[in-house]
């Protein structure tokens, strides 16, 4: 695609004849290898898989539209907005009809979650109780009493101390399963949720916490920024493309051009060597398989950044300066696993239908009979993904809280599937269209300890020059946050080739 808005291009850097290798063609990848591409970089990009795009992954087939990954992004990262613009992708924008009508299950029906704290304590979906405990939580909340580290403490006892049980069962164990796979047992509060963390850090109170960043937020915006486009597109909220997430990596591609861009090529090793006399970067070399065969790449690269997941990453061999470089410092990462169950219907044989986004089912749920994590209304949030007469759902099933029964056969999964939409939304009889996709890693686990996987990307980093890793295992799993770790990791590639230049020239 020929993208049609002015694109941001910087190449008055000196370091424009440097090449680096990416690898992984994620959408954190991508972003890492366009953004360097603009500033004149050479870049290669090394994906193993036969298709580009890793967890955003749109088929269009029969008429019908649907994501096997990633459904919907948020702009709240401002690279996001960078890439949209840059990309010419504002026109392909599209943004779900009545996106802020979401529902929790209770006793195996959907509820229409309330939209802000002061309707939640207005609504029946909690008990007076949980109510009472969330409007005196400035005042009750306590303490971490564990003697661990405050970094290893839970989701949900981090919920808990401060909203108490019944909010964590039907508020965030739906949520953190809906997004991450997830349970609020698992989770690490410090690394999921790291602005509420904070906030306790630095107020206590998350309530009073949150009402004291919003006026600040609000006096730094009197300047007149509040309503900018920017802001007003964040407001807006979630949002997909035309034709499905995976737009967003094509266009990328598109831009990186099939050259730059080696499909089928599984990074297997990455050599780094000492620099040589006529050059002040070490440089690296990648080896990698094709077509079952084990190749050398045989150009040298003045800097990497790896986004692959860190289990992929463990597998590879580094060397630094010819001797092995090891890796066993970086600890196991636990990846869940989750299965994508497209269904559609007749509408005339859905007596429930719903408008809004989706629908979350709580591990409680599952004594009602429910199996599924939650289920996604796609043609009731973009009409153009069905025909008139269908609906389109998609239904997510496993994660931590049932990972055997995402690896289940096919009728399994669509005899799970159509029982939950019949209790939930009334569907009758047989869907008219099933398809699975089985992501068997899908989520890396922010587990308790995931300080030390920060930890040993760090020391990567940190021990071999040139060096850099990104994607979704930095800085949360949303696909902004994805974008935003491969467009830190190119500017620090930049920072890295530059101020090797400039050492150079001070040492001429
Ligand atoms: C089912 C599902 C639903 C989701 N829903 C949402 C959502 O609605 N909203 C949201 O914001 N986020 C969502 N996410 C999360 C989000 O999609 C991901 O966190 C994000 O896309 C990850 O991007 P990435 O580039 O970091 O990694 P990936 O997309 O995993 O890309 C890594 C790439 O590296 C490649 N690779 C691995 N090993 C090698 C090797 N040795 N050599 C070369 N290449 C290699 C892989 O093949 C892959 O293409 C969802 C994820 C899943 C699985």
């Amino acid at each position: 695609m020929a993208s049609s808005a002015p694109k941001e291009k910087d190449k008055s850097s000196t370091c424009t004849k440097k090449s680096v290798a990416v690898v992984g063609a994620g959408v954190s990848g991508l972003a890492a290898a366009y953004k360097l591409k603009l500033r004149g970089l050479n870049v290669t990009v090394f994906e193993a898989d036969e298709r580009a795009g890793g967890k955003l992954k749109s088929v269009s087939r029969d008429g019908l539209i649907w994501d096997e990954g990633a459904n919907t992004m948020t702009e709240s990262d401002a690279e996001v907005g960078f890439l949209l613009d840059n990309l010419g992708l504002r026109d392909k924008q599209q943004y779900p009809i009545s996106q802020t009508k979401r529902y929790i299950a209770r006793n195996a029906t959907p509820i229409l979650i309330p939209s802000n704290p002061l309707a939640l304590i207005g609504s029946s979906f909690l008990s007076a109780q949980s109510k009472l405990q969330i409007l005196f939580e400035p005042f009750l909340w306590k303490k971490n009493p564990s003697k661990f580290s405050e970094e290893q403490e839970s989701v949900g006892g981090f919920f808990e101390r401060h909203f108490g049980k019944e909010v964590v069962e039907y508020l965030i164990d739906p949520f953190v399963a809906g997004t991450s796979g997830g349970d609020p047992d698992s989770l690490s509060i410090r690394y999921s949720f790291p602005d509420l963390w904070s906030l306790e850090k630095r107020f206590g109170s998350v309530i009073y916490g949150a009402i004291q960043s919003k006026l600040s937020a609000k006096r730094e915006n009197k300047g007149g920024t509040r309503s900018s486009p920017a802001n007003k597109r964040r407001q807006r909220g979630s949002f997909s493309f035309l034709g499905g997430m995976q737009t967003l990596t094509n266009a990328l591609c598109k831009e990186l051009g099939e050259k730059d861009l080696k499909l089928r090529h599984e990074v297997l090793e990455l050599s780094c060597s000492s620099r040589s006399k006529s050059s002040l970067l070490d440089s690296w070399s990648v080896s990698y398989a094709s077509q079952h065969k084990k190749m050398s790449e045989e150009k040298s690269f003045d800097a990497v950044i790896v986004t692959a997941p860190l289990n992929n990453l463990k597998d590879m061999k580094i060397t630094k300066g010819g001797k092995p470089f090891r890796l066993d410092f970086i600890p196991e990462v636990t990846y869940l696993p989750v299965s994508v169950v497209i269904t559609t219907f007749n509408k005339k044989n859905v007596r429930r239908p719903l408008e809004g986004f989706g629908v979350l089912v709580p591990s409680k749920e599952q004594q009602n009979g429910l199996k599924t994590l939650g289920t996604l209304f796609s043609s009731m949030m973009f009409p153009d993904r069905a025909p008139n007469d269908t609906y389109l759902y998609t239904t997510f099933v496993g994660g931590s809280r049932n990972k055997e029964l995402a690896k289940a056969t096919r009728d399994e999964l669509k005899d799970i599937v159509t029982s939950d939409l019949r209790q939930l939304l009334g569907a009758e009889g047989q869907p008219t269209f099933m398809n699975h996709f089985y992501w068997s890693a899908a989520f890396p686990l922010y587990g308790r300890n995931y300080k030390t996987v920060i930890e040993a990307i760090d020391k990567l980093e940190k021990d071999l020059p040139g060096f850099f890793y990104a994607g979704n295992h930095k800085e949360g799993l949303a696909v902004g946050r994805a974008i935003s770790s491969g467009c830190k990791a190119a500017d620090l590639v930049i920072s890295y080739l530059n101020s090797s230049l400039h050492v150079k020239e001070s040492s001429d």
